[in-house]
């Protein structure tokens, strides 16, 4: 029978000791910086979000319950809100309240609207915006659509995903993303998409699009894009 050497034995256990403790710190150290990371501020991203029109103008009307489009802009802005700072986001909101972002002695008050959410978009560091409209052409058209500005790959990215998300979530989704020509989406540097969450000229929309349960699948296939966009 073969005599263990004890020596052997306590250097071997002497060298795993080391190796596992050697282990452990560089483990140790590579996972501090995502610790630090994680809980950081700064690593949260930013997301502003632009509830479309307000105070004189209020945007598109429902063709039964006369709702202005302003007002379901807001409502849905703030419900995207809640669902996107539950996950850890930073949320920037363009407007808080009914009232439009334009001093009240400006020439061209739409046009002074426009700039102030552009400054405060800028001023925000955003990392993404996403502007929320509802549509209306005729009353037969329905659907949630997500446009982007032209030759703009990453908001088209974006767009994508969230169109992608509606398609799987809502009964009327649009198959498809649109290049759309607007001033949010064509000023802005930060990737941005303007969500037209459907057709207040289609009445049956129109009874959707008000409902708190359709709203908030709206909201949460916004979040669910978002967060396929990052991956
Ligand atoms: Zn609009």
């Amino acid at each position: 029978m073969k005599k263990v050497n004890l020596k052997t034995f306590i250097i071997n256990k002497k060298t795993i000791l080391i190796a596992f403790f050697v282990t452990l710190s560089v483990l140790f150290i590579s996972f501090v910086p995502t610790i630090i990371k994680a809980t950081s501020p700064k690593s949260k991203y930013t997301v502003v979000i632009d509830a479309g029109h307000g105070g004189i103008d209020g945007g598109s009307v429902g063709k039964t319950t006369k709702i202005s489009e302003s007002s379901l802009n807001l409502e849905y802005a703030r419900c995207l809100k809640t669902m996107l700072s539950d996950f850890g986001f930073n949320v920037v909101m363009t407007r808080e309240n009914e009232n439009g972002l334009y001093s009240p002695l400006a020439q061209n008050k739409k046009k002074d609207d426009m700039k102030k959410r552009k400054e405060i978009i800028e001023k925000s560091n955003a990392d993404f915006v996403i502007s929320i409209h509802m549509n209306s052409y005729t009353s037969s058209s329905v659907g949630a659509q997500v446009f982007y500005g032209e030759e703009d790959e990453p908001s088209k990215m974006l767009a994508k995903c969230i169109q992608n998300k509606f398609i799987n979530n809502l009964q009327n989704a649009r198959k498809e993303i649109k290049v759309g020509d607007y001033y949010i989406l064509n000023a802005i540097k930060a990737p941005s998409v303007l969500v037209e969450c459907g057709y207040l000229s289609n009445p049956k929309e129109e009874k959707l699009l008000i409902s708190d349960e359709y709203k908030k699948e709206v909201c949460y296939s916004i979040l669910l894009g978002v967060l396929n966009y990052l991956e």
